[in-house]
């Protein structure tokens, strides 16, 4: 019988629980611990970091743990490196639940830089109104270009109010719709939008919003990573694990 870890903080991982609940599949959906009200979910959830990849190389043995499925963020770059190393460690089989990256299409006026610090350069000159659009991770770091005025949207309310000098907060965990998106960058007067190229549907609206408005997109493309086997529908990841069990491979387990 198999007996998962699903690395999570995602709406693909929540949905994948989902299936694996509804197949009898037994798992344990793993949360860093960075939301304050995670939703509430039909398999055992454990919260906190594992400790780097000895950690969580220890906990896949202690739990006997048959397989290891990433579900995390495409920006999670730190944890999806210790999945892939702790996997490896221990033998057991991991498979990434991803998104394909989006791609700029008609109508698109992307710049593309490779990760947080070159977009803050970037960012380098008169003032704008800028929507930023990348959770509440890394606003911070916009503080070294003081003269934009910011709107940022957090899932929660933060503990501390962001280091940003000029900025309006809006708490808010969506779905969003490009009407509403649109409707918001025109209320704000939006003239660019910052952020991660996440990929996936539910984050989709604001990069249609500015496709429509005609509003710039700086993109922030995503982290590299090792080599890992990768599927993007939560359905796919039954089909590997019902493969990878009829196999009947021996693991290090
Ligand atoms: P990260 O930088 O890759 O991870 C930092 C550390 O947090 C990891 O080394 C690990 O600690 C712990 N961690 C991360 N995900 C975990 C999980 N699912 N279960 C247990 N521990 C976890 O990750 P991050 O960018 O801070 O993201 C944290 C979480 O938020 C992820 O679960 C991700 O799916 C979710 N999220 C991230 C983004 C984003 O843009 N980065 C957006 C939406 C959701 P140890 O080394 O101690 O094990």
């Amino acid at each position: 019988m198999p007996n998962i870890l699903l690395l999570g903080g995602t709406t693909e991982a929540s949905a994948l629980a989902r299936l694996l609940a509804n197949a009898g599949v037994p798992a344990t959906l793993s949360y860093a611990g960075r939301t304050d009200n995670p939703r509430p979910q039909p398999v055992p959830v454990r919260i906190g970091g594992f400790g780097g990849v000895t950690g969580l190389a220890t906990y896949l043995r202690d739990r006997a743990i048959t397989h290891l499925i990433d579900a995390t963020h495409p920006f999670a770059a730190t944890m999806s490196a210790h999945a892939i190393a702790a996997a490896r460690e221990v033998g057991v089989p991991l498979v990434a639940l991803s998104r394909p990256a989006w791609q700029p299409i008609a109508g698109d006026r992307w710049s593309r830089v490779p990760d947080i610090d070159s977009a803050v350069s970037a960012l380098a000159g008169p003032a704008r109104r800028v929507m930023l659009a990348l959770g509440r991770m890394h606003v911070d770091a916009f503080a070294a270009q003081p003269q934009h005025h910011y709107l940022l949207r957090f899932v929660d309310a933060p503990d501390q109010p962001p280091a940003l000098p000029r900025h309006t907060l809006i708490v808010d965990h969506g779905p969003f719709t490009s009407e509403g998106d649109r409707a918001l960058m025109q209320a704000h007067a939006i003239d660019l939008v910052v952020c991660k190229n996440a990929g996936g549907i539910g984050a989709e609206a604001k990069l249609i919003a500015a496709r429509e408005l005609g509003v710039p997109v700086l993109m922030i493309d995503r982290p590299a990573l090792p080599d890992r086997m990768e599927v993007y529908r939560p359905e796919d990841v039954l089909a590997w694990l019902d493969h990878d069990t009829a196999s009947g491979t021996k693991r290090g387990v």
